[in-house]
């Protein structure tokens, strides 16, 4: 199945945290949009591996994902390695993305930055003629797509361009609700970690209504890109 855009993320929760609303966005508009999670995110403080796999699942029915897969990379440890990029490289040949959407650059957890360079660097290797990869039993054709773009998470960074996802931001937060064990839960017995206090969720917002209100409306979802971007249209930008 051939997708629109690929999101990939290093733990299940960072595209809903970066990207639920450009998400929503374009599944309204037809596309095929999917989720490839490197990890399953098993290194958190809260909650345990199985759950957030029902948590990733829920959130992808909230998104109308077209597909949702977890490679399985070991969260913390995983590398921008030959190993890892090849495992990429067969999800991206699976799914011939024509855009990308990438973790943030750089961010708090290193995990982001170096899910972002994988990322980055899979989406050129995986139109290198001469890397064979192989789907079960089958020879895959080179495939690169047009362009990588990275969603902004927890450190602020200066974005390119911002998405206007207001129509969305509802959905968004439910989609981002979805992940349960890792947000504020009052009736939850585990400890408490860097995103599950109360301010979490509200700093999620004023980041969204900050994004937003630089492109004159409520909620905005910025990214940063590495190629150039050109337009056919002045009335493109607004
Ligand atoms: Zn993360």
């Amino acid at each position: 199945m051939k997708l629109d855009i690929l999101v990939i993320a290093a733990h299940p929760d960072d595209a809903e945290l970066g990207c639920a609303g450009t998400i929503l966005t374009h599944v309204a508009k037809g596309h095929k949009v999917g989720i490839v999670d490197l990890t399953k995110g098993e290194m958190g403080t809260r909650g345990t591996p199985e759950l957030r796999v029902q948590e990733a699942t829920k959130a992808a029915e909230i998104l109308g994902l077209a597909a949702r897969e977890n490679l399985g990379f070991k969260d913390v440890y995983f590398q921008d390695d030959e190993s890892h990029q090849l495992e990429l490289i067969k999800i991206i040949r699976k799914y011939q993305p024509d855009i990308v959407l990438a973790n943030a650059v750089s961010d708090r957890h290193p995990d982001h930055g170096k899910g972002s360079r994988l990322a980055t660097n899979a989406c050129f290797m995986s139109g290198l003629r001469k890397i064979e990869t192989q789907l079960e039993g089958e020879s895959q054709k080179p495939w690169r797509p047009q362009y990588v773009y990275h969603y902004i998470q927890n450190n602020y960074i200066e974005p390119d361009f911002v998405m206007d996802i207001t129509p969305y931001w509802e959905t968004k937060v439910q989609s981002i609700l979805a992940f349960q064990s890792q947000f504020h839960d009052p009736s939850s017995q585990e400890p408490e970690s860097f995103i599950s206090t109360p301010d979490f969720l509200p700093f999620i917002e004023a980041r969204a209504r900050e994004f937003g209100h630089k492109i004159l409306t409520t909620y905005g979802e910025g990214f940063t890109v590495e190629k150039m971007i050109g337009v056919k249209d002045l009335f493109d930008l607004r």
